[in-house]
């Protein structure tokens, strides 16, 4: 087998997500015969290192020895059973732990089986919350410009991501969208935290005006990550929660990209200081193994669902695979290595490699701004660094840095013209230093007329 053979089996019966599959004539598929740490091997022999963590899911590197034993054991035991009437060890172990570790306050763990499953389990319980208390007038929702909630059509509709939307607007519900906090919009010698403290303003004012009529605000916590990874002050956060509390509407924190230390705490809310109402955690939740997710929300919610069946208030939403055993016990095994070992401090250090490794690209022409959070980092590229021009999207550009990246042995996938790094927490320095070195000679490739 090598890599034409399979890719040619591919294309005559697969059609592949986020794709334009006309692109592959172009560009070949990559078939990955197997994975090490951060690296992926092809069947030609080839070798990618794994920039973006297999779209954000893995933290410790493909094939871990500590995943995998796990993995191994539970299936000898369990691999699935019907997660209503029934339970099992490693989803009761997963859900205790998630308590824990979560902002004080949520004390109860809805499983679902992908993160935008867990969006629409928020969307649908926080509605569902205010009609068990009689609060019917509460159907609308609230989010912020340039975000991202995932793919099925409540959370495509909570989104606000064009590329993604628009095609299906007639097909979704209606919802208010609030500037947001973006701090690549602030103003020159503007502080993230002066800039989101001052849009919040129009966040305030919408609740203000219309919290009667809505359910919940939902967002993701300091970083826009589909949204081109842009990012804004944790002060956002508190003075949201104080808000919602004032207007009596749900934060929903769609904790999904951001959760289980990618940006410096393992989860974002910690750096505000908040616990939100509800709280969506998906990707990392496994280390990137198998899918699964988990809306934890507070004691409240659940007892305002909580009576007697005759009265039809409980939640009845499932998913076949709802609390697969061999996905929580990945999901145990992965939060055991962040027990087991220093993992938010190390990320504190790699973060620290990692604005080094990128510094150089202050400087590039081309780039208008490096910004980072934590264990991600983004190059904007535009076509005029003085007036902020962007290059036409039609010249996809990110795509050839892309391409570059490669053919030099490195696995990125830029947003637009947005070269991001969000790698696994094993990473090496060095590792790192390939990274910047290849992205800087394909942004230079990139930019060529
Ligand atoms: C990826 C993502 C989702 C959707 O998760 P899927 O598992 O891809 O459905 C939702 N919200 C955020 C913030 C995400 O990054």
């Amino acid at each position: 087998m090598t890599n034409q053979t399979l890719a040619s089996r591919d294309l005559s019966v697969l059609w592949h997500p986020c794709s334009q599959m006309k692109d592959h004539e172009k560009s070949p598929l990559i078939p990955i015969k197997k994975g090490q740490g951060v690296w992926l091997e092809d069947f030609d022999g080839n070798r990618y290192l794994d920039a973006i963590s297999s779209w954000w899911v893995n933290l410790f590197g493909h094939a871990n020895p500590h995943i995998n034993a796990a993995l191994k054991d539970q299936l000898d035991s369990l691999e699935h059973v019907i997660f209503a009437g029934f339970t099992h060890e490693s989803g009761i172990k997963l859900a205790e732990q998630l308590v824990t570790l979560s902002p004080p306050g949520l004390e109860r763990c809805f499983y679902a089986d992908n993160g935008s499953a867990a969006v629409e389990v928020a969307l649908k319980m926080s509605f569902h919350y205010w009609r068990n208390k009689g609060q019917t007038q509460k159907t609308k929702f609230i989010t912020l410009e340039n975000s991202y909630h995932g793919e099925t059509l409540g959370a495509l509709a909570v989104g606000n991501v064009a590329l993604y939307k628009e095609t299906y607007a007639p097909l979704l519900m209606d919802v208010i969208t609030v500037p947001g906090p973006d701090c690549y919009n602030r103003e020159d010698g503007e502080s993230w935290a002066d800039y989101s403290t001052r849009r919040f303003a129009l966040m305030e004012q919408v609740l203000q005006q219309q919290s009667d009529g809505c359910c919940a605000v939902i967002i993701e916590p300091l970083v826009q990550c589909a949204g081109s990874m842009r990012m804004y002050d944790p002060v956002y956060l508190s003075l949201l929660r104080a808000a919602c509390d004032k207007y009596q509407v749900h934060l929903i924190a769609d904790e999904i990209a951001v959760g289980f230390g990618r940006t410096g705490t393992l989860f974002a809310c910690e750096q505000a200081s908040i616990t939100p109402d509800f709280m969506c955690l998906s990707k990392g939740l496994t280390g990137g193994y198998l899918p699964l997710s988990a809306v934890l929300t507070t004691d409240k919610v659940y007892q305002a669902f909580y009576d007697d069946y005759q009265n039809l208030t409980a939640f009845l939403h499932s998913h076949s695979y709802t609390g697969n055993a061999l996905a929580c016990r990945a999901g145990l095994a992965t939060l055991e290595i962040f027990q087991q070992q220093p993992i938010i401090e190390n990320n504190k250090h790699l973060a620290i490699t990692l604005a080094k490794v990128a510094a150089r690209f202050h400087e590039h022409p081309n780039v208008v701004e490096v910004r980072q959070t934590g264990m991600i980092l983004a190059i904007e590229l535009v076509k005029n660094k003085q007036t902020r021009e962007p290059f036409p999207w039609q010249e996809r550009r990110g795509q050839k840095v892309y391409q570059y990246a490669l053919s030099k042995g490195v696995l990125l996938r830029p947003l637009g013209n947005v070269i991001y790094f969000m790698p696994p927490y094993i990473i090496t320095a060095e590792e790192l230093e390939l990274l910047a070195v290849v992205a800087w000679q394909g942004i230079q490739i990139a930019v060529q007329d």
